[in-house]
């Protein structure tokens, strides 16, 4: 069975570790707080007290689950504690919100042999592992990312020359989908990190602007006293970890400033005909396309217990099965680019919907 040692209990670590332990999974963590390994330790789980001794225990998967400016130090000390022992041959992930620069420390460090990037699809604004729980990444969507190597994904993919090991591959994939009862989309960094800014790292610098805007008015406090459900809902994770967010936003820069500088221009353009009076139904009309297609994920929570819209039904995407054989990670990678995610390993087959 796999063993896994968390290297970080924030909200993520946390959760993950809560989540795993609930599971059955054997789980060895450890961070940097005294109060978090004392309320970890509290609540039954085996905890070290840093990182080589986590790593001293040998557990079969090491998660990285610090915050991104801290990937590159823990990289280096994962990758310390294996030159310590020789016989110990851990896969080692992360959960990090961008993912090619956490490749490039991991290379860095000498593990990207022994790497299978992750990214769990939920979180709140809340930061430490009080603030953890484990439904947060039970029957979550992940994203599983992967370095094609020189695979059959294409002309224009650029390689490494140090593709994903495909039994560690299937190893993450196992875990998230059984014991996190989760689905995965196995894609590139460079995948992952476009599709994420639009969804994810836009939204947190748009809530930034929501709140600072009224933070800077002259009316903010008559303004305050006034809001409700669009502005608790389009400002929730701006009162998280400002840190956070702008380490997030930076280190995914080369996907998020287009994407601002898209909305920057739509915006100016409203204005535009605001001030001239001129047509504005384009710009009202533009998200039609998906107006029926609100995302699922509650993360085991509704916001504010408001009642969610009913979704359209839809019939269920067919199944799709992939041996695992040949070049299957790539197989993977060039269907979930087109939507595809993983429910189920089985022993010699990948299933997806
Ligand atoms: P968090 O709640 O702040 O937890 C991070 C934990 O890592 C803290 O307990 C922190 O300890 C610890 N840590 C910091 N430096 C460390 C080091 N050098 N060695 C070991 N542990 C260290 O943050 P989080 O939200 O869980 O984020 C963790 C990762 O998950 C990030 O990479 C983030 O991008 C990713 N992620 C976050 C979300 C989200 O919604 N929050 C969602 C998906 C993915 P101290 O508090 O003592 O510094």
């Amino acid at each position: 069975m796999t063993s896994v040692g968390i290297i970080g209990l924030g909200l993520i670590g946390g959760s993950l570790a809560r989540a795993l332990v609930a599971a059955g999974v054997p789980v060895i963590a450890t961070d940097p707080s005294d109060d978090a390994r004392t309320a970890a330790r509290a609540a039954g789980m085996q905890i070290a007290d840093d990182v080589a001794t986590l790593c001293g225990n040998h557990p079969s998967m090491v998660v990285l689950a610090v915050p991104l400016r801290a990937m590159r130090v823990v990289a280096g000390e994962v990758s310390a504690a294996l030159d310590d022992a020789p016989g110990w041959d851990p896969t080692v992930v992360d959960v990090g919100s961008v993912k090619g620069p956490v490749r490039d420390a991991i290379r860095d460090a000498g593990l990207a042999g022994r790497y299978v990037g992750a990214h769990p699809m939920a979180g709140t604004e809340h930061s430490g592992f009080d603030a953890s729980f484990p439904d947060l990444l039970r029957g979550i969507r992940w994203v599983v990312t992967v370095d094609p190597g020189a695979t059959r994904l294409g002309d224009g993919v650029p390689t490494s020359g140090k593709a994903t090991d495909p039994d560690r591959l299937a190893g993450v994939l196992r875990l998230i989908t059984a014991e996190l009862g989760g689905t995965a989309a196995v894609l590139t960094d460079d995948a992952h990190d476009e599709a994420a800014a639009l969804v994810s790292h836009v939204p947190h610098v748009l809530a930034g602007e929501l709140l600072g805007l009224v933070a800077g008015a002259p009316v903010r406090d008559v303004a305050l006293g006034l809001a409700a459900g669009s502005f608790r809902d389009g400002t929730r994770v701006a009162y998280g970890d400002p840190r956070r967010t702008e380490a997030m936003v930076t280190q995914n820069a080369a996907w998020v400033a287009p994407a601002l500088r898209l909305a920057a221009r739509d915006l100016e353009m409203l204005a535009d005909a605001l001030d001239s009076n001129a047509p504005t139904g384009w710009f009202f009309d533009r998200p039609e396309p998906l107006r029926d297609r609100r995302p699922r994920q509650t993360n085991g929570r509704t916001p504010g217990g408001v009642p969610e819209i009913p979704l359209r039904e839809t019939a269920p995407p067919p199944e799709q099965r992939v041996p695992l054989e040949g070049d299957w990670p790539a197989e993977l990678v060039e269907r979930c680019s087109v939507g595809a995610v993983v429910v189920l390993m089985e022993r010699e087959t990948a299933v997806l919907t």
